[in-house]
């Protein structure tokens, strides 16, 4: 990184708005650009890092978190690039730290919006079809939604009803396709709608699919179960793109990239540079990395469960260090083990029992089910 990036503005030590170049294989430039983003203690993600990319028909991948669009602009026009030749918006995922700003991008430069036709069926309010006792204001992307009101009111009913009216391009589409030797990579899992960019096998835009420091949270397959109905029958192996599984698949996809292209560069969606330094990382190695660190948290798991069946929240609570559940850290860390017990379910070595989840005789059939995994 070092090498390769010119820094055209230095940011705080978090990399709190800063600017960066680097250039492909063919030369296409693409800029980072670092937009705030909530601090959330000890489950600090740093902020978004969002990618303009100026192949043949530009592209900005990422949209900043809502509220900092104006400062995505500023740093965008401090590139010399003009909003005009912008030809489309790209999403590396549904996350509000990446679309925030996407519905203002958009009605001011009327450029498209590209993403996994998931990221559509997530967003469009149908509020014919939102489960009992969910807020009908809610999109499907949020039906499993934990916030509370007071959050929700401050945050997300403005930001959901202006998504709502987005026209959305399928990004696989080969019409829609970013140009020559780019090629885009479904990688569910982190989220059902996510993707990575693959500039010349030298450049891989990764989003929040692999990050340096910390492990991405990956989704529930009950988080599916809730929008299954928003799918029509044909696409219904979308039930794939959800849960730790889904998440493990990609990143054995990541790996196979890294292991075909040692020397590529990833930009992630956080935590590019943090700790007032840059943190690149060998994609072959930190997507290995993670997978372990998520066969650890099963093992982990399994220890707890060994004098007895608990409940999640016994589990959460036995697993984690007391300072990661504080506020928000709690649900951070349920929605970690819950995906977890979910993968141990279905490789048979628990099972949920009145409200709690019970060890099958001590099995570890998770460890070479994980190690068994194909990539996509
Ligand atoms: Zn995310
Ligand atoms: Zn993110």
């Amino acid at each position: 990184m070092e090498e390769r990036a010119e820094i055209l503005t230095a940011g705080d030590a978090s990399g709190n708005g800063m600017v960066f170049k680097i250039t492909s294989a063919s030369g296409v430039d693409v800029f980072g650009l670092a937009t705030k983003n909530f601090y959330g203690g000890n489950w600090d993600l740093g902020p978004t890092w969002n990618y303009l990319v100026l192949a043949e028909k530009p592209f900005l991948v990422d949209t900043g978190r809502t509220g900092t669009l104006h400062s995505l602009l500023e740093m965008i026009a401090g590139t010399g690039f003009s909003l005009g030749d912008l030809d489309s918006i790209v999403l590396s995922h549904g996350h509000e730290d990446h679309d925030g700003g996407l519905p203002e991008i958009v009605s001011m430069t009327g450029a498209s919006v590209k993403a996994n036709p998931v990221y559509e069926r997530l967003i469009k309010l149908q509020p014919d079809k939102v489960p009992e006792g969910i807020d009908k204001d809610f999109p499907p992307s949020c039906w499993h939604c934990i916030m509370p009101e007071s959050f929700v009111e401050n945050n997300c009913r403005k930001y959901h009803r202006n998504r709502n009216g987005l026209t959305i391009k399928n990004i696989f589409d080969p019409d829609n396709a970013l140009g020559e030797n780019i090629q885009v990579i479904a990688l569910p899992g982190h989220s059902p709608d996510a993707v990575g960019i693959l500039i010349d096998e030298d450049i891989f835009i990764v989003g929040d699919n692999v990050l340096p420091h910390i492990s991405p949270s990956p989704t529930q397959i009950a988080s599916f179960k809730l929008v299954s109905g928003i799918f029509p029958p044909e696409q219904s192996d979308v039930r794939q793109a959800f849960g730790l599984e889904a998440y493990l698949r990609s990143l054995k996809t990541m790996q196979r990239v890294g292991e075909a292209h040692p020397d590529i560069l990833s930009l992630p969606g956080h935590r590019l540079y943090y700790y007032d330094q840059w943190n690149h990382f060998p994609l072959a190695d930190r997507t290995r990395e993670i997978i372990e660190h998520h066969i650890t948290r099963c093992e982990g798991i399994m220890t707890v469960l060994e004098n007895g069946p608990k409940t999640v929240k016994e589990i959460v609570t036995a697993h984690f260090e007391p300072s990661l559940l504080e506020g928000m850290g709690f649900y951070m860390a349920k929605n970690e083990i819950l995906s977890h017990l979910e993968l141990l379910v279905d490789c048979g070595d628990i099972q949920p029992v009145d409200g709690q989840y019970a060890s099958r005789n001590g099995s570890g059939h998770f460890s070479s089910h994980i190690q068994s995994l194909e990539p996509w």
